[in-house]
């Protein structure tokens, strides 16, 4: 089966890791702030907080910002659950908004429409790879005081006009799971241009306690005081030397990424069964994923046929996302509620997406175009 997305990892990752191993430090030590520096350096963010997973990332950015009880948090309704879990482990209501039908990005004019005096923030996912309508985003979110959060777990490497994702909201979140665009196994980063935010993170994933084992060791202390409820969302020094060893190799990796965005872009161009959903500019999209429409009025299959006679043929397809509130946990929560998300709606039953990672040979791109090709003539 070739993998909708999959890591690639080399011998200088293992020797990193290895070496990470065997030094004194394997949780909370220098490979930890080693990976930080790297990432913020490589966004253009002055700080970054690792830890364990894209998840914990977004939980403690929302903690930072002081989310809490009853306050709103627009999230798009295409987005993987996380997004949306984040505000309710806060105690806090996420608010869904809907997303433009072709490119699958949150609709700035729908975010605004659903502030209402609780709003306290707004979480934008860079859907597949692609930045949010930044400009629009950032003066809704000044106008009505609201924290502007970047989930761009799809997005390392990344750009909006000139500037990376990383470096266009007030934080913003990435994941280093196997599928991303850099690994470590599990983990996550916030960067942020706030060094409060930054501080609160760093507390908030060590229990809330306000210093670190290694701040003590060099203090020669052993008192602590925890300040606040936090969480053990620390991620290991082996973990970010692997990090950090991958990020070395992510500039080369989007070039290849593109490289096979257009090899389907060419091969799908002229379509009207299947069509590529909108990618703006490729030089600046980070495609994690690339995802097409099924047209229900054009293809001779549907999304659902299509994905089981690719899987058949050893095309491991995908489905992202079914829209957050379809999930039973969030119908237990809401009820058969009416979201206002049309075009989430529509999307959500042609949606498919087609394995894309950097280590794809040619050869593999080729079979994937071939099968496409053949289940959709058939
Ligand atoms: C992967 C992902 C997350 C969560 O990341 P984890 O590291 O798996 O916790 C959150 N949001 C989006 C959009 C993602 O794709």
């Amino acid at each position: 089966m070739i993998a909708y997305g999959r890591q690639s990892i080399n011998s200088d990752d293992i020797n990193a890791v290895v070496r990470a191993l065997e030094s004194c430090w394997l949780t909370t030590g220098p490979m930890v702030e080693e990976f930080e520096t790297a990432v913020a350096k490589y966004v253009g963010a002055s700080h970054g907080v690792a830890v364990n997973s894209g998840t914990a990332g977004l939980h403690a950015a929302l903690a930072a910002i002081g989310i809490a009880n009853g306050d709103e948090v627009i999230v798009p309704a295409m987005t993987f659950v996380a997004t949306a879990n984040s505000v309710l482990y806060r105690n806090a209501n996420p608010i869904f908004a809907d997303i433009f039908s072709d490119s699958l990005l949150i609709d700035p004019s729908d975010v605004e429409r659903k502030i209402t005096s609780r709003t306290k923030a707004i979480i934008a996912v860079d859907f597949a790879g692609q930045a949010c309508d930044y400009d629009a985003l950032k003066q809704i979110a000044k106008k009505n005081s609201l924290v502007l959060i970047a989930d761009a777990c799809h997005a390392l490497g990344a750009e909006y006009k000139n500037e990376k994702v990383g470096n266009l909201a007030d934080m913003t979140v990435f994941s280093f799971h196997p599928v991303k665009h850099i690994t470590t196994g599990e983990g996550g980063m916030v960067v942020t241009g706030n060094q409060l935010w930054d501080q609160r993170m760093r507390m908030f994933r060590n229990h809330g306690i306000a210093s670190d084992h290694r701040q003590r060791e060099k203090l020669q202390t052993w008192s602590y005081e925890m300040l606040e409820l936090g969480f053990n969302y620390r991620i290991t020094d082996f973990q970010c030397a692997l990090g950090t060893s991958q990020l070395k190799r992510l500039p080369n990796w989007l070039v290849r990424r593109r490289n096979i965005a257009n090899m389907y872009n060419k091969s799908f161009q002229g379509r009207r069964d299947l069509t590529p959903i909108s990618q703006g500019n490729i030089d600046r999209h980070a495609f994690h994923l690339y995802v097409i429409r099924v047209k229900k009025n054009h293809a001779r299959v549907d999304r659902n046929l299509a994905f089981k006679l690719l899987r058949n043929l050893g095309i491991g397809v995908n489905v992202h996302y079914s829209p957050v509130y379809t999930h039973p946990y969030y119908r237990n929560l809401y009820g058969s509620m009416n979201f206002g998300c049309p075009n989430t709606d529509e999307v959500a039953q042609e949606i498919l997406t087609l394995p894309l990672h950097h280590g794809m040979t040619d050869e593999e791109v080729a079979k994937v175009i071939a099968a496409v090709e053949n289940v959709f003539a058939s």
